[in-house]
């Protein structure tokens, strides 16, 4: 498969290269360092999954299972439009759809005047009536993970029946097209690795002949190691010569709210133990992502320090040529 990002070795290896590169990046984050001006949220509305994908680390996760309250949920949307974070991705650790009430947060949230901006599901759950529904909201995209071309495949990886979800992403397509609702875009996406790699140009095939040409695109996607959190290997190409750089994701501009309110530090903290705070003490979600653990988060990678925070000691997200994965317009 191409890489997205450059891996030729001059780049990746040499030292003066390596060391420019960590002065331009340090420079760069050293500037935005006192106040990130969120304008992106997450938001957990459950950790409950149905599946139980064997590259994922949802099968670790010790924290309690549950789903996010109405009410609490109104909250945070209500806290991040007064604050002006109006871009809203809905799912985290979880199915979003083990949530039945999640029409009524899209219901909520379009209300408030959020921006729907992405989804992701394993779409097992998604049925028609749900569709439906969901076509009704002016969501920009939905992601479908389904990492297998063959149902034996599928069901090894998933755990879920390959026939009903084939099925609901079909049904959700055809709906689509008859609400011409091009502007949201569709892209499938697979995570490759060992049991699957073998399929990677069947199921692009097969999917691209389904899908709008200049609308949808096609994803594979490395399993990842969950920052060293659990055993599923890597699968990249990646080594510890490489250079590792300040992590935009503790800057970029997304706050991300797991299930009970508490903050993550990225969506590889699925314990979400790094103590940033919780959305329903705190009152403010700018507060939270401009707090000193955020500041001193920060500093740790400006000073290029990844092992003082346990959680990114092994990661391997933010290795500067790290090849994520391959994205294929259709
Ligand atoms: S280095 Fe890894 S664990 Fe640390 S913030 Fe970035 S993605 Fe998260």
């Amino acid at each position: 498969m191409k890489s997205t990002m450059c891996r030729h070795p001059f780049l990746l290896y040499n030292p003066a290269v390596k060391f420019a590169v960590r002065m331009y990046y340090k420079a760069l984050w050293s500037n935005r360092s006192s106040f990130v001006n969120l304008t992106d949220i997450a938001i957990e509305n459950t950790n409950i999954c149905n599946a139980s994908c064997t590259m994922c680390a949802h099968k670790s996760m010790k924290r309690a299972k549950a789903i996010m309250p109405y009410e609490e949920y109104c909250k945070i949307i209500d806290i991040a439009i007064k604050e002006d974070i109006t871009h809203l991705y809905l799912g985290q650790l979880g199915e979003p759809f083990a949530d039945n009430g999640i029409v009524d947060k899209m219901d909520y949230a379009a209300r408030c005047g959020m921006e729907l901006y992405s989804i992701t599901t394993n779409a097992s759950l998604l049925d028609k009536e749900t569709s439906e529904r969901l076509l009704g909201y002016p969501w920009k995209s939905i992601s479908f993970s389904v990492d297998g071309a063959k149902k034996d495949t599928y069901k090894s990886i998933r755990g879920l029946d390959y026939n009903v979800v084939e099925n609901n992403i079909l049904t959700f397509l055809r709906l689509r097209k008859k609400a011409k609702r091009f502007d949201l875009r569709v892209r499938m996406q697979m995570v490759v690795y060992d049991k699957n790699r073998h399929e990677v140009d069947d199921y692009f095939n097969t999917w691209k002949s389904r899908l709008v040409p200049g609308v949808d695109d096609i994803a594979f996607l490395h399993a990842t190691n969950y920052a060293g959190l659990t055993d599923i290997e890597y699968t990249g190409n990646l080594d510890s010569k490489m250079l590792r750089i300040p992590c935009g994701r503790i800057w970029n501009f997304m706050i991300i709210v797991s299930v009970n309110g508490n903050i993550q530090l990225c969506c590889w903290d699925y314990e979400v133990d790094n103590e940033i705070g919780n959305v329903f003490k705190e009152g403010s979600l700018k507060a939270l992502w401009n707090n000193s653990r955020m500041k001193h988060f920060r500093q740790l990678h400006i000073n290029g320090d990844f092992d003082k925070i346990p959680l990114c000691k092994n990661c391997n997200a933010n290795y500067l040529a790290k090849p994520y994965f391959e994205l294929r317009p259709v």
